[in-house]
């Protein structure tokens, strides 16, 4: 077994939205002292700025374009983490379900894909970060060192965006809800370029009855174990 990048693992986290991705790379990233990035959320503000430009979800020209001049950044700030499009906080605009649905169809697009997966590859490069997202153990780290591939049942996906969305006032009801999840799901399963597909060599977890302690004890184990190993090598 070879010996860990100079910060440390990549781990990468994958699957289907509502899964309890971000909750547990939140956590576990605090737990192991690692870096976290959300990649959702780039691909939220690549389409955020492009609702802004007024560029169609399947103009390629115009969305190369956009990525080139497009720079995002993660800044902390206490618990949480701030994500920056050219410099402006766009951190709350970004999660509304109608950039959720536009994210899903502007990240389909191989340009879009092309710009980010520098973006990213350059971001976790040096190890010692979690990295979440749909392609993270396919694509971007077909190389990290652990990968789980995490799922929940739609229903109850949707169920636990549904509280979310309620806690913040937004109104929605439990049934759109889970029909959105699950045409967000089709979306990203079904696309043509790094569409949302298990790593055959991630750990996949259910999460449908498991509380967040009990994912995150199985994560953390997870990466220890293999650090112990790294260090072997
Ligand atoms: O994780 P989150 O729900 O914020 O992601 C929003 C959308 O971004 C997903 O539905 C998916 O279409 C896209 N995405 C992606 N590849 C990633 C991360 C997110 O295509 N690595």
């Amino acid at each position: 077994m070879s010996a860990v990048r100079e910060n440390g693992v990549i781990v990468a986290i994958d699957g289907p939205s509502g899964a309890g991705k971000s909750s547990l790379t939140k956590l576990l990233a605090r737990r192991l002292g690692y870096i976290h990035i959300d990649t959702g959320a780039m691909f939220r503000a690549v389409a955020l700025m492009s609702k802004r430009a007024g560029i169609a979800s399947d103009d390629d020209a115009g969305l190369a374009e956009l990525c080139r001049g497009l720079e995002i950044t993660f800044v902390r700030d206490g618990e949480n983490c701030r994500v920056l499009a050219n410099g402006e906080d766009v951190s709350r605009e970004i999660r509304s379900e109608e950039i959720g649905l536009l994210t899903s169809a502007i990240s389909a697009r191989k340009p879009v894909r092309e710009a980010l997966l520098i973006m990213q590859r350059a971001m976790g490069a040096k190890g010692g970060v979690i990295l979440e997202g749909r392609d993270i153990g396919t694509v971007v780290f077909p190389d990290a060192e652990v990968k789980f591939f995490l799922s929940a049942s739609a229903e109850e996906r949707g169920r636990r965006r549904y509280l979310e969305l309620a806690a913040r006032g937004d109104q929605a009801t439990l049934e759109e809800t889970i029909a959105k999840v699950i045409q967000r799901d089709r979306q990203d399963e079904g696309r043509e370029h790094a569409p949302l597909k298990q790593a055959e060599d991630a750990l996949p977890i259910d999460s449908t009855s498991l509380s967040i302690d009990q994912v995150l004890t199985v994560m953390e184990n997870a990466v220890r174990e293999r650090l112990v190993q790294g260090d072997k090598g």
